[in-house]
């Protein structure tokens, strides 16, 4: 007998390296313009995947085909093991999308919407995945259980993106795509979200695909950083091997007799080692740090716009060859 192509052969659990997204060599053409030149990548199960970019990189096209709301010009892509062009209804109750804000039913009350749109998802419901979500644990999950009865209307902004949230995870989804969720957020409604991005990544095998500005949120969420420049990825892992990517130079702080001291190096374990075999006690307040997530994608954006300047530089006035 074959496994099942999502179970571990071995061990006849749900595979961890099994992948939900999956995206061979996607192109998009609008009109006569390309926008996306062949665009790979993949998410695991359980995976935080946090899309960066700059404005016009092509991140909403690429979540919007993922979606199946827009057909992709060519490229193979299979998002829990459909093609999204030609998904059924049964595949997308297994997506939540947290899209612009919740604009209609102002008149509605938030656990009665929940109540309501969460219906929708129940003859969805499997054995291993009973949907919708319990309204009122998705009510104090989203942190709006003093609003649960208040009109969507009368809101705040960012009532509502936590209710745009709520929207989005009441089916209780394998996959969740958030387009910019904390816009809007304050700091206590920002940390309560990344916690609930790393429940239900953590507890519930969620795959999360999400795009933000927000560069300190994409180092605190990300088990995997994509950045996106005209239409190509120019980096794909995590925070720290884009930074080794971008540069090997650490820089090594330390505290000795009241006064600070800094030193950069490519070898920061060497000098580490060598500062404190020399130490009488003295250094405290150790602390090594690579280049942050804003140096990285500065320098990989800033390295993509001068590689495409050269390129135009050369096919107006290079040697023609
Ligand atoms: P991002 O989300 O990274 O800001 P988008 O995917 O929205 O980027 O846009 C990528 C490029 O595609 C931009 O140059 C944008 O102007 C263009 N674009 C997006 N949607 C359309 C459309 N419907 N028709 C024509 N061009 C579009």
């Amino acid at each position: 007998m074959s496994a099942r192509p999502d179970t571990d052969v071995a061990t006849g659990l749900p595979s961890p390296s099994d992948d939900v997204v999956h995206v061979d060599d996607l192109r998009m053409r609008y009109g006569t313009v390309d926008v996306l030149h062949g665009v790979s990548f993949r998410a695991r199960r359980g995976e935080v995947l946090v899309v960066l970019g700059p404005n016009g990189a092509g991140k909403t096209t690429i979540i919007e085909i993922l979606e199946g709301f827009r057909m992709r010009s060519a490229g193979t892509i299979e998002v829990l093991g459909q093609d999204p062009a030609t998904a059924d209804e049964a595949w997308r109750a297994r997506i939540g999308v947290v899209l612009q804000s919740w604009r209609d039913h102002g008149k509605w009350r938030v656990r009665e919407l929940l109540q309501h749109l969460g219906s929708f998802y129940a003859p969805y419901s499997t054995a291993a995945r009973s949907r919708p979500l319990d309204t009122d644990d998705v009510v104090e999950m989203v942190r709006l259980r003093e609003h649960a009865d208040q009109r969507i209307a009368t809101l705040s902004g960012g009532q509502r993106r936590r209710l745009d949230v709520a929207i989005g995870i009441i089916g209780r989804p394998e996959l969740l795509f958030l387009d910019e969720p904390t816009a809007g957020f304050d700091p206590q409604a920002r940390r309560d979200f990344h916690d609930l991005v790393h429940r239900l990544s953590d507890l519930e095998g969620t795959t999360i695909l999400l795009t933000t500005h927000d560069l300190d949120e994409a180092e605190k969420l990300a088990d995997r950083i994509l950045i996106l420049a005209g239409g190509r990825i120019v980096a794909n892992g995590s925070a720290d091997q884009l930074a080794r990517e971008v540069s090997s130079r650490a820089e090594v702080r330390w505290m000795r007799g009241g006064s600070n001291f800094i030193h950069a190096t490519d070898d920061a374990a060497g000098f580490v080692r060598n500062l404190l075999a020399h130490d009488d006690g003295e250094v405290t307040e150790l602390e090594v740090r690579r280049a942050s997530l804003e140096d990285t994608y500065m320098t990989l954006v800033q390295r993509h716009e001068t590689g495409r300047r050269d390129e135009t530089l050369a096919g107006f006035g290079g040697p023609t060859r």
